[in-house]
Order: C-alpha cells, then structure tokens, then sequence
C-alpha cells in the first residue's frame, strides 16, 4: 500500500456505499480526496449485502406495468418507519432514487437480474438486484471509478478523533496507521489534516453489543448479527463527544427470516425473502397455523417472531421456487433449506401437528384460490399458486440484528447536525452511520438507495465547504 498522505481536501472514513459514492462525487468536484478504512479489506456491509436497491417510476417497471412513483415510495418508507422518519430527508431519497439507480448502471456499469422484487412492506414491485446477487458489484464498480480518478482508499487506517479546531471547525482526523483488527494492533497515530471537510460514512453498529444493548437491553450477546463483526460504534461516539445530535438509537433492526441453523446472514434469508415472502407461508411449529401476512415489514414480522418465542418455519413448494425464478442450491447443499417429498415428512422434521399443517395448508391454497387473504391480507402476486407440487421446501426462521436504523442527525445536505441544531462545519455524514431516514423500520432494499442517494449529496456539498 502507498504511504498515506498527510491530508487532502475531504477526508472519507469508511469504505462502503456511501463512502465510495461520497468520494465519487467529491472528486468530480474538484477535491483532492483520500479515503479511510480500518479493516485490511474495502466494502463493509456493503460488500457482503444482497445489492438490492429500490427506485421508482424506472423504465423496467414501466415496462413491466408497474405504476410506481417517488411519492408512493415516501408513503411506504413513512408508514414502515412509523412515522418517525425525518420527512424531508426521506423526501431527498426517494426523489433521488431513479437517478441514483440509473447512476449505479450508466455511470458504474452495474448490471441488474432480469427480475423486479417485491419485499414486505413496499406497495409495489421496485427492487433490483445486482447480477452477482451481492453488493460487492457494486463496491468494485466504485473502486474502479476511483482508481480511475486517482483517489487512494488507505485500508488498516482506524480513524479514532476528530481533529477540531477553536472554532469547532473540523480540520481532520487522527488515525491509527497499520492497525490490525484481527490481532488487535493498535498501529502508530498519525494526524491527517482535511483543508475542506471529513465525511463519516462509518456504516451501522449492529456487532457492537455493549453499544446495542445500551439502546435496547433486549440485544444482549443471545441475539446474533447479520454484520459484519467490527460493525462498531467508535465513529458514532466521537461524533456526539463532539456535540452531533443522536437521533434515534434504539431503533435496531432485527431481520426476522434468517436461520438459526447457519452462522451471520447466511444463505438462507435468498430462499426467505425471493420464494417464500411472496409464494410461500409461515407456520408456527406449536400450533401448525399460519400468524402472518408473509409480505409484512421487518419490524412487523420480527415482532410476531419474538413474541411467539420460538423459531418458524417457513414453506413454499416447487411450483413456488419456480415462479421466484431462484436458485436453491447453496441454501440447499448448506442443509439450511431442506427439501421433502411430502408435507407428512415436513410436519415430522419439524415436529409439527401433520393435521395442523395440513389445515393451514389448505387454507392458504383455497385463499389463493380465491385471490384474496381474508386471514392475513396478504397481497396476492402474479404466479401465485397453491402450495401443492412437491418437492416442499423448508426453512427455520429466527431474527437476527441486521441494521440500525439510528445515528447521527444530517440535513438534506449530508452535514452533520449538533444538538443545538446547528451545521457542525466541516463534517458530514452519510448511509447507517446517520438517523432519522428509516424512523422505526427500513424496508428492504432501501439501504443502498440512501448510500447512494445521501453518499453522493455529501460528497458534492463536502468538496469546496470551507
Ligand atoms: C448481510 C446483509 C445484507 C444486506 N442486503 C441489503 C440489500 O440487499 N439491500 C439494501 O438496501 N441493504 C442491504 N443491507 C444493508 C446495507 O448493506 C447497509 O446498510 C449498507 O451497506 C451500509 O453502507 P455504509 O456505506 O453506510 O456502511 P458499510 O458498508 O458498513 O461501510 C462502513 C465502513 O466503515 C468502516 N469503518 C467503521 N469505523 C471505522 C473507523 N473507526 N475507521 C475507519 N473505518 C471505519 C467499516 O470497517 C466499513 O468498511 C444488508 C446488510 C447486511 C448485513
């Protein structure tokens, strides 16, 4: 790795989404940028997502006849998060999604499936996901930009404080060069001066259990994470010791249809979210009955998981993974999705009552039948068809931490707000490092929307804001 320079215009810290788009658009201004990541490897989270994003009003969903608009999409983001979300900021994503997607494919050179998703809580089809299923298509598309644009991304770089002078300027950051995680070396300190601002784009905190736990002491260490495990709050702690206004921390997200036969997010949640959500029904193991609208939000269906008290299983048939257009076999040579000749041999792996099983099976097939769900509401898709060709197919669902959906307070701007609600000059913020975009619940899909949305808002205010 080249040695690090002792400073540039903007400072980045963090190397996912919104860190990559900030620098993006940092450079394209003008700026000299450099960008800090603590971890040997680029890509945070974002490397290891789904790489689905949601836009609306886009050419393939008019192709598709679809009707989709910005507004309908503020209206699901706002009814998921309760309510809670900062409205002008979930207007600034949602008005900017179709261009940060079309973004993503002709400036990046993202490719998408050929496919438009519909995950709980949204009221329409509008989530594309990448060719590679992940999101580090997207992280290398990013990096090549940069490469491009001369832009040094120094990994093992921890950022530990913000350099403030007199006047509560941010001027840069301390680092720890050569620090190693792995080992815990600290490396030595070095102090790098940004001439016109630091952006934070440190991602979320759902691996800090000392940090989660103090905002909801139900996410103690029981619970595990779909992040990865340096997902940790250091950055957000220096950011309120330095006066930035936390918004809302204890809203963590648990991502409810997880498996807790596999380590972190896994291979199971594909099978969960692209066949079962939608093709597919979820039954209580104690009872045999089904309890939910499949398509609910997180939040929703975590919360119905929780107060259950014990793991689900979630089912859909061949006929289903056909209709979803999904390939099983990781999850499946995994032993995470399983499949069975009968519902008999299901019932019996699960230690479900074969007659309960039966009887909601049946339900859910003449209410297929029928178009509608009077039990659960559950909007019914195109290619929906009863749950009756085997081989059926089997998951055990279990929530895991998955997101924050709290952070640190930003304007439509991307700077960062203090608690006298005040600009903090010098610094801005982008993806889950900040609050407030998602209120109490982030749908599906809309995480790399705002990355991007927010990342390159930032990035553009930050180069020439001193
Ligand atoms: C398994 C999984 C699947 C997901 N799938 C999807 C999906 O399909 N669609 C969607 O919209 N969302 C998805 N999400 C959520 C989404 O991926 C994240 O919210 C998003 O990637 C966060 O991007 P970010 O740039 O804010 O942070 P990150 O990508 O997490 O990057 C932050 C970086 O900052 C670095 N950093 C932190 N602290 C320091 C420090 N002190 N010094 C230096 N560097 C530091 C970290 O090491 C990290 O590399 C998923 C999340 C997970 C965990």
């Amino acid at each position: 790795m080249p040695s690090i320079k002792n400073g540039a215009d903007v400072i980045i810290v963090g190397s996912g989404f919104a860190g990559l788009a900030a620098a993006i658009e940092a450079a394209e201004a003008g700026a000299s940028v450099m960008v800090l990541e603590k971890m040997r490897a680029v890509g945070g989270n974002s490397t290891i997502s789904d790489g689905c994003m949601a836009a609306p009003g886009t050419e393939e969903q008019i192709a598709a006849g679809i009707e989709d608009s910005p507004e309908l999409m503020y209206e699901d983001m706002i009814k998921a998060g309760e309510g809670l979300n900062y409205p002008e900021l979930v207007r600034t994503v949602t008005g900017g999604a179709k261009k940060a997607f079309l973004w993503s494919k002709e400036y990046l050179g993202v490719e998408y499936l050929d496919r438009i998703d519909l995950f709980g809580g949204h009221s329409v089809a509008r989530c594309y996901t990448s060719k590679s299923v992940s999101g580090s298509d997207l992280v290398k598309k990013q990096l090549a930009r940069l490469k491009d644009l001369k832009v040094p991304v120094y990994t093992s770089v921890y950022v530990n404080q913000f350099l403030a002078d007199s006047r509560s300027f941010i001027g840069g950051v301390k680092i720890n060069e050569d620090y190693q995680y792995k080992t815990e070396t600290a490396g030595f300190e070095k102090e790098l001066l940004a001439s016109q601002a630091v952006i934070v784009a440190s991602g979320g905190f759902g691996s800090d259990i000392f940090f989660r736990r103090a905002q909801d002491p139900r996410l103690d260490n029981s619970i595990s994470s779909t992040t990865k495990p340096y997902s940790t709050a250091e950055i957000i702690k220096e950011c309120l010791a330095i006066g930035a206004n936390p918004v809302q921390l204890s809203r963590i997200q648990l991502f409810p249809w997880t498996s807790p036969e596999e380590k972190g997010f896994g291979a199971g949640p594909g099978f969960s979210d692209y066949v079962v959500l939608p093709y597919g029904l979820i039954i209580d193991p104690k009872s045999g009955n089904r309890f939910i609208n499949e398509l609910s939000n997180r939040k929703e269906t975590a919360e119905a998981f929780l107060k259950l008290g014990h793991p689900v299983i979630g089912i859909a048939d061949e006929k289903g993974v056909l209709s979803a257009n999904w390939d099983l076999s990781r999850a499946l040579n995994k032993g995470i999705v399983r499949a069975f000749s009968s519902l008999e041999d299901l019932a019996r792996h699960y230690d479900i009552d074969i007659q309960s099983l039966k009887n909601s099976v049946d339900r859910f097939n003449d209410m297929i039948e029928k178009g509608r769900d009077d039990d659960f509401n559950k909007p019914l898709l195109k290619g929906s068809s009863p749950v009756i060709n085997p081989p059926f197919y089997a998951i055990k669902m279990w929530p895991k931490v998955h997101y924050t959906m709290g952070g640190i307070q930003i304007d439509v701007s991307g700077r960062v707000i203090d608690r006298n609600q005040r600009p903090i000059k010098g610094l801005f913020a982008a993806g889950e490092v900040t609050g407030g975009i998602h209120g109490a619940c982030r749908l599906g899909s809309c995480a790399i929307t705002e990355c991007l949305v927010m990342g390159r808002i930032a990035g553009k205010n930050a180069a020439g804001a001193k």
